[in-house]
């Protein structure tokens, strides 16, 4: 048994199930023990791969986006700009380099980020060496002032609650400790159904589950009243659904494969679906326009993908160089792989024209 889950059986033996907000919590952020505390979770060394870390090219349409939405915003001579969850920096990395040609973007700009891990803000400040980016813990510790932002699997490392519907009742999907004890399939937890919490009523047939992310609600209203306040976008790229729906998204992803939600909690990376319903509706909530989701397939293909992979292939040194390259492309656009699934929703300031990649407002 890992010490944290021993620690978290320790404390629901003292105190009650854990919410599942309360066990991600711990699980991903723990300061000891927890996922993102203690690792470079990216790659193909590691447990799973994102956007950036797949094509640059990813990176570059993101910054093209961001030097437009500064173009639309009137070109304002000091601005914030903000990435949410950088990772490893590949990100702010790619879209920095793609927008030298447009220096005064650079010269306005001031960088900053937001993460909570000590061992991914070193990486951070490795892909980021010359830009003097300023780290933040959380999103209201940003400077005020006309604000980019951008999140690229952000949102989904939230800390979700569950509740599922028990024929007229709704009862909280929590964690408890398994009666059986710790056994070779990590069986030492267990999630439980507890009486009482809060939920609106909603109609949906018995055994639905319903998943609510406070945290990323709370975000996208703050960023929401920000840049209706101060002007300026946020940029959210993640796996999620649109409209809302019920279901279990919870997964654990250890080396690339699904394991135990509970089995290996700090060991295995944890994430829901994103409800962009949600973000919507807090955001809009808070004064802001909402722009998408859009398939980031076809987010980026609007950006001009097809246009930038032809460049690459032409500069490609080796045939097998050339693949790679538009294997890269195609997984980041492919309806059966990142395509779909992966949205791209912008939280705009009311005064911002219709930003680049969209057809409409939400
Ligand atoms: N955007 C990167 C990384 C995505 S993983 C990429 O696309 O590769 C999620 C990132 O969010 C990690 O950097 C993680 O440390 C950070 N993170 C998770 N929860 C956070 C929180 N509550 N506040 C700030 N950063 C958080």
């Amino acid at each position: 048994m890992t010490t944290l889950k021993k620690r978290l059986r320790q404390r629901i033996e003292a105190a009650g199930p854990l919410s599942i907000a309360e066990f991600m919590e711990a699980a991903l952020g723990d300061p000891v023990s927890g996922y993102y505390a203690t690792r470079d979770p990216f790659g193909a060394e590691g447990d799973f791969t994102t956007a950036p870390e797949i094509s640059q090219v990813f990176g570059e349409l993101i910054g093209a986006w961001c030097g437009d939405v500064w173009d639309r915003m009137g070109r304002p001579e000091r601005f914030i700009l903000a990435e949410l969850g950088p990772g490893r920096g590949t990100l702010m990395a790619d879209l920095l380099r793609a927008l030298r040609g447009l220096p005064e973007f650079g010269r306005a700009a001031s960088i900053h980020l937001v993460e909570t891990s000590p061992h991914l803000r070193g990486l951070q400040a490795q892909a980021l060496a010359g830009y003097a980016p300023v780290w933040h813990e959380r999103i209201d510790d940003l400077p005020d002032g006309p604000l980019i932002a951008i999140g690229n699997e952000f949102l989904d490392a939230l800390p979700i609650r569950q509740f599922v519907r028990m024929g007229a009742v709704w009862l909280e999907r929590r964690v408890g400790v398994s009666p059986e004890g710790d056994g070779p399939e990590g069986d030492g937890l267990a999630f439980t159904l507890t009486e009482g919490q809060p939920m609106q009523p909603r109609s949906a047939p018995s055994g639905a589950v319903f998943e609510e992310c406070a945290a990323a609600a709370d975000i996208a209203s703050a960023l929401g009243r920000r840049v209706a306040r101060s002007g300026g976008a946020v940029l959210f790229i993640d796996y999620g659904y649109y409209p809302h729906g019920f279901g279990d998204t919870l997964q654990a992803v250890r080396r690339h494969r699904p394991t135990g939600v509970l089995d290996e909690p700090g060991e295995a990376d944890l994430t829901a679906h994103v409800d962009f319903s949600a973000i919507a509706e807090a955001a809009r909530a808070g004064g802001a326009r909402v722009w998408g989701p859009a398939g980031q397939g076809e987010f980026l293909s609007r950006l001009g993908l097809g246009l930038r992979l032809e460049a690459l292939l032409r500069r490609a040194a080796s045939p097998s160089q050339k693949e790679d390259i538009a294997s890269g492309c195609r997984r980041l656009i492919d309806p059966a792989e990142m395509g779909t699934l992966f949205k791209v929703l912008a939280i705009a300031g009311p005064a911002l024209p219709e930003p680049a990649g969209f057809s409409g407002e939400t």
